[in-house]
């Protein structure tokens, strides 16, 4: 992949791997015309873990959706590293996808009658790309899989079964890995692991993730936290604490604007 090093605005040469700029996301039309974003602005940077955070129907899935080109954009521009997902033809942006992003469900979408190695190689498999075995050991052994690889999902804990997830997003060396609510179906220890698992993701291998949640222990383990309310950014910390995220949150009021 080409270097993903764009100028920012004051010139300064920052690496970026995915970037909103007056992101507008209009769902609808007349009476039922819904502004999920409305002008988000915002850097995801190379070999950080960003949470985004805030109220329910603040835009969260709908920014990671688009970021991600799951979704298409009404105006503004979304960039995965130095491409600009508008104006990608169908093919061209299911290629972007399948090279460049991973993902991470809630759900944690395995495939049951494959082996965890299998669902691990799986998108390398149907791209007609030969893993990197090197790095896919390396990958395994730092969500503590290898013992592991030959069990199917229905004999794995829902933890094991989402660290799977995440050495399947992480096995293709995607330019950004985007994870939703990836914590939203374990329990809080096996949730701590796959969270220390994404956390050192990016702090050994370099990844870049973005994770949206609504749980500010989640939060607190990404390098930053940026914050969204009515469609719009509402401020961001940086290696925040679970209580600083809460104190944030409590902002906002019921209607999820800033108070
Ligand atoms: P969050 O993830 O923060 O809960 P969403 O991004 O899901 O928020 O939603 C933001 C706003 O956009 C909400 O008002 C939601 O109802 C609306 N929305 C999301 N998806 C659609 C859709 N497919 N059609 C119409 N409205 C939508």
């Amino acid at each position: 992949m080409s270097k993903a090093i764009l100028e920012t605005y004051d010139g300064t040469a920052t690496a970026v791997a995915a970037r909103a700029r007056d992101l507008t996301k209009v769902y609808g039309q007349g009476e039922t015309k819904v502004v999920a974003l409305d002008g988000v602005s915002v850097e995801f940077g190379r070999g950080r873990f960003t949470a985004i955070m805030g109220p329910s129907g603040s835009g969260k899935s709908t920014l990671m959706h688009c970021m991600a080109g799951l979704d298409s954009i009404s105006s503004g521009s979304a960039r995965i590293g130095e491409v600009e997902l508008t104006g990608l033809k169908d093919k061209q942006l299911t290629r972007l996808r399948r090279d460049q992003v991973g993902f991470v469900f809630q759900a944690f979408n395995l495939l049951p009658t494959l082996t965890a190695a299998e669902n691990i190689t799986l998108p390398m498999d149907i791209a007609g790309r030969r893993p990197d075995t090197g790095w896919v050991d390396q990958v395994v052994a730092t969500v503590g899989l290898a013992d592991r690889l030959g069990h199917r999902p229905s004999q794995l804990s829902g933890g094991q079964q989402q660290r799977v997830a995440v050495a399947r997003a992480l096995a293709a060396r995607p330019a950004i890995i985007f994870a939703d609510e990836p914590t939203g179906n374990l329990d809080s220890r096996a949730g701590a692991e796959v969270l220390g698992f994404l956390r050192d993701s990016v702090r050994e291998l370099g990844q870049s993730v973005v994770m949206v949640t609504h749980d500010p222990v989640a939060a607190s383990y990404a390098d930053r936290v940026v914050f969204l309310a009515d469609g719009r950014l509402a401020g961001e910390l940086h290696e925040p604490t679970a209580e600083q995220v809460l104190d944030h949150m409590k902002a906002f009021d019921a209607d999820g604007r800033v108070s």
